[in-house]
C-alpha cells in the first residue's frame, strides 16, 4: 500500500521529510554507532539533541526567557492532575472554561484537589462554539484559569485569549501548538501532548512561567512536580528520548518553512479550502459556529448515520483514512494538522464531491 492521507486526530501525520531523516539516521545517528533510541539520555550525543530541541522550540515559539520548557511523559491527560497539584495551592480555587470533552475532563480532575468552578460552558449547545469572552466569569482570587485552546473532538478553537488579569492562564494546546504564532507571555502555563502536531506519542511539552514553579502541594508526586523537572533539565528520570528527537526534527522543518507565521498561512489555506467547499453546498453540514471554527480539526456530517459510515469506509478505500468522527459526536472529522499537505485536502474535497453525487439523499 502507498502512503495515505491520514486525517487522524492523533497520533497523526508527520512530515515526510522528518520520517525520511529519522529513517536515514535510524541505525547510526551521526556516527555514534547507534540509534537515538538506544542512547543513554546522559550521553553527550543525546544531551546535544535535547539541548538543541529546547533551543529550537524556544526559537519557533519565541518563548520568553522567564519560561521553562519541560519535556515530560504521561500525555496531556496527566497534566489534568499536574496543573492543580502544582498550582492550586493558594486560595485552592481554580476556574475552568468548559469548551469540550478535554476541558471537561481537566475540570473533573481538578475537582479532586480543590474548589474548581466552571467559568463558562457551551455544553448546552453541544460544544458547537467556544464560550464568548463576555460570558466568562472569573474569581479574582483563583489560583489559575484553565482553558483548552483548540477542541479536537468538536472542531472549535478560541480566536481570543481570555483576559484573566493577574490570575495565571493555563492552556491545553495539544491539538493546535505550532499551528500558528502564540503570544506565550499571555499564559502562565501551556501544555501539549506531542502526538497531534509535534512528534510521536509519549512526549508532553510544558511551557511554564518561572514564578509558578515551587508552589506544588506537599503530596505532589515527585514526577509530577514541575520544579523537579525544571531543576533537572527534564532529566530527573529518563525522558522520552526518541520522541524528543523527532520533535527536534519537526521544529527544524517548521523553521525551514519560515516559522509559525508561514505555518499559519499554510494552515489557513488548507482550512479555507475545506470550509469554503462546505459553505457552498448543502449535502454536508458543518455543525460548528463559524466564529469558532478550528483550523486543525474540521467536523461535518451528512445528517444520515449510515451515509456517514459509508463515507468513512469509501474514503479509506481511496487512501483518505481516519475520517470517522469521534465516537462521542459521530459524523466525520478531518484533522488537518501541520503535516497534512494541501494536496491531501484537495483530494478530500474531490472525494466529497464525488460521494455527494453518487449518494443522493432520499
Ligand atoms: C488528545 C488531546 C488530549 C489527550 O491527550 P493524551 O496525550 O492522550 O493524554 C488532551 N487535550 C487535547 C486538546 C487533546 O487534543
Amino acid at each position: 500500500m502507498e502512503r495515505v492521507y491520514n486525517f487522524s486526530a492523533g497520533p497523526s501525520m508527520l512530515p515526510e521529510c522528518v520520517l525520511k531523516k529519522a529513517a536515514a539516521q535510524m541505525m547510526n545517528y551521526e556516527n555514534s554507532g547507534m540509534s537515538v533510541m538506544e542512547m543513554s539520555h546522559r550521553s553527550p550525543v543525546y544531551e546535544k539533541i535535547i539541548t538543541e530541541a529546547e533551543a529550537l522550540l524556544r526559537e519557533v515559539m519565541q518563548i520568553p526567557d522567564n519560561y521553562k520548557v519541560l519535556f515530560l511523559q504521561g500525555g496531556a491527560s496527566t497534566q489534568f492532575a499536574s496543573v492543580p497539584l502544582n498550582l492550586m495551592n493558594g486560595s485552592g480555587k481554580a476556574d475552568y472554561i468548559l469548551s469540550g470533552q478535554f476541558s471537561s475532563k481537566a475540570y473533573k480532575e481538578a475537582q479532586k484537589y480543590g474548589d474548581a468552578q466552571a467559568a463558562a460552558s457551551t455544553k448546552d449547545i453541544n460544544f458547537s462554539a467556544v464560550p464568548t469572552a463576555e460570558s466568562l466569569q472569573f474569581r479574582a482570587d483563583a489560583d489559575y484559569v484553565h482553558m483548552c485552546f483548540n477542541n479536537t473532538i468538536y472542531g472549535t478553537k478560541f480566536y481570543y485569549v481570555p483576559e484573566t488579569g493577574s490570575v495565571p492562564l493555563v492552556a491545553d494546546m495539544s491539538s493546535c501548538i505550532l499551528s500558528e504564532p502564540v503570544d506565550v507571555s499571555k499564559f502562565g502555563l501551556i501544555y501539549a501532548g506531542a502526538q497531534k502536531n509535534m512528534s510521536a506519542a509519549g512526549l508532553t511539552v510544558v511551557i511554564v512561567r518561572e514564578d509558578l514553579l515551587g508552589k506544588a502541594r506537599a503530596e505532589t508526586p515527585t514526577m509530577l512536580d514541575y520544579k523537579t523537572m525544571a531543576d533537572n533539565g527534564s532529566m530527573y528520570n529518563t525522558p522520552p528520548t526518541y520522541c524528543i528527537y523527532i520533535a527536534k526534527l519537526v521544529y527544524e522543518w517548521i523553521l525551514s518553512l519560515g516559522g509559525l507565521e508561514e505555518m499559519k498561512k499554510l494552515n489557513e489555506k488548507k482550512a479555507a479550502l475545506l470550509y469554503d467547499y462546505l459553505d457552498g453546498q448543502d449535502y454536508y453540514v458543518a455543525p460548528v459556529e463559524k466564529a469558532s471554527r478550528s483550523m486543525m480539526n474540521v467536523t461535518f456530517v451528512t445528517g444520515d448515520a449510515d451515509l456517514d459510515k459509508k463515507f468513512a469506509s469509501e474514503a479509506a478505500a481511496c487512501g483518505l483514512v481516519n475520517l470517522k468522527g469521534h465516537r462521542s459526536v459521530g459524523g466525520m472529522r478531518a484533522s488537518i494538522y501541520n503535516a497534512m499537505p494541501y494536496e491531501g485536502v484537495e483530494a478530500l474535497v474531490a472525494f466529497m464531491k464525488e460521494f455527494a453525487k453518487n449518494n443522493p439523499k432520499k
